[in-house]
């Protein structure tokens, strides 16, 4: 085709576009039945090359445990995390019916009830350490995560980690002693660890999966910056994280209703990059294709869809404004982590002492959970980290070739010696575009050259299992 434009362009130079690149462009991306993007500047550089992406779809395994997934399980959970009165990190452990250590042993009971039934595949640990005084903690508090981990079956040492936490507070942060039933934030959250953990139980993932509940959350993040930098001083390759946090109601503070949406947040650049590789990221363009987003990228193409019956509202950044939440603790050692949250807050049931003042209800009360809603998200939560733990983990050290100029775009990758990995995909899509549009399986080698110009379009690169899942894309810088 290239050699036929060349020649084109010598003979009637003048017309050349038109000849060549006439204006009926191309579809808008997505104009399929999916809707998976609407983006009609997609279809643009005009291109033979590959094919409009179709998103994975869950197979006959992922669709029975999608099925497991139960709102009255859901519901039961809220409502026994709400018996313990309060959940304040900073309240009473000595206690079987009342606070965070009664929350802590009866979340880890049921925890070790589901890993029964594992044949040894899940394990419950409850680690904790003796927080000091600091910022919103008043005496050394002891400070504990409980963690269903199912092993992976062939690799391991790649981690998947979904947590929820399970303190809860009232009005004044510091005051540990009143009712707090924290039954969206974040019951919810932990209902949805361990309705998973639950299901997962059963089966048998390729890569590690972790189902938490954490503490700390409201005082600082504690339980989940202790949980991150465990992992970090072992080594451990946490492949994706992501943080459920106020998944509990579909109704928002006008009274606005949308039960098939949760939104998404996902950070750009990571803060910790090398300033090096910093500049390299803004000088290519890479702005938006940080691990983080592409994790986001894989729960939509995976997660939006009948299976689960959810959109997923991807919102490129850290967190809303004036909040942050347990992602931020992965973020800030290095790893990809996401976090889900309910598409319209109303803040009369957040952080709120329960009372009604001028008719209104305030409080984080059970009654203002959407059951049904948190099942779905579960949904979204199982098919995104179970479609990660059964692919090849994401491809490394993937680099394009900048050290020429042309047209074509040349990559490299460390071919995988796994016998899971069936070969590599390239995506992309255009600068503008918010999701991979286009795909093209090149097989199982570790080099590719594609005469689409990388000038024009983002690129990644992605590996594809020999059962059909794929992992997220990694982004190419130059190398
Ligand atoms: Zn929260």
């Amino acid at each position: 085709m290239r050699t036929w434009l060349l020649l084109g362009l010598a003979i009637v130079p003048i017309w050349a576009n038109e000849i060549f690149f006439p204006r009926d462009l191309p579809a808008p991306i997505a104009a399929n039945d999916s809707t998976y993007t609407d983006c009609a500047n997609a279809a643009w550089p005009p291109s033979d090359v590959g094919e409009e992406l179709v998103p994975q779809a869950p197979d006959d395994e992922l669709r029975e445990m999608i099925n497991e997934i139960d709102p009255e399980r859901i519901k039961a959970i809220i409502a026994k995390l709400v018996s313990f009165g309060t959940r304040h990190t900073l309240s009473t452990q000595n206690s079987t019916t009342r606070g965070i250590g009664a929350a802590r042993d009866w979340i880890a009971s049921e925890m070790r009830k589901y890993a029964a039934e594992s044949e040894g595949r899940m394990k419950v640990t409850v680690p904790g350490y003796v927080q000091g005084i600091a910022n919103r903690i008043s005496f050394p508090v002891l400070i504990s995560n409980v963690l269903a981990t199912v092993e992976g079956t062939t690799d391991p040492g790649r981690v998947y980690v979904i947590t929820g936490h399970y303190d809860s507070r009232v009005t004044d942060v510091m005051n540990y002693e009143d009712d707090a039933p924290g039954a969206n934030d974040d019951a919810s959250g932990v209902a949805v660890s361990m309705e998973l953990a639950r299901i997962v139980a059963t089966r048998k993932p390729r890569a590690t999966m972790v189902f938490g509940a954490v503490a700390g959350e409201e005082q600082g993040l504690y339980g989940a910056a202790f949980l991150a930098q465990t992992y970090r001083n072992s080594s451990t390759n946490v492949e994706g994280m992501v943080s459920n946090d106020i998944i509990g109601s579909s109704t928002g503070d006008r009274g606005q209703r949308e039960p098939y949406t949760i939104r998404l947040f996902a950070q750009g650049p990571p803060l910790t990059e090398t300033t090096q590789r910093a500049s390299q990221r803004l000088q290519i363009g890479g702005e938006n294709d940080s691990p983080a987003r592409e994790l986001g990228r894989f729960a939509v193409e995976v997660a939006a869809n009948d299976a689960t019956e959810m959109n997923i509202a991807v919102i490129y950044r850290l967190d809303r404004f004036l909040r942050g939440g347990d992602h931020s603790a992965f973020l800030q050692q290095g790893y990809a982590a996401i976090r889900f949250t309910e598409p319209n807050e109303n803040f009369d049931h957040q952080h709120q002492n329960i009372r009604v003042e001028d008719g209104t209800q305030y409080g984080d009360l059970p009654e203002f959970v959407d059951y049904e809603y948190v099942a779905r998200v579960a949904k979204v939560n199982l098919v995104t980290f179970w479609s990660l733990a059964n692919a090849p983990g994401k491809v490394q050290n993937v680099t394009v070739n900048a050290s020429l100029l042309g047209n074509d775009s040349q990559f490299s990758w460390v071919k995988s010696d796994s016998t899971d990995v069936a070969g590599y995909e390239l995506v992309w899509r255009s600068t503008t575009a918010p999701l991979w549009t286009h795909s093209l399986f090149v097989g199982n080698v570790g080099t590719v050259t594609v005469s689409l110009s990388k000038d024009n379009v983002i690129f990644g690169i992605r590996a594809v299992g020999i059962n059909g899942y794929k992992s997220p894309a990694t982004y190419p810088f130059p190398g």
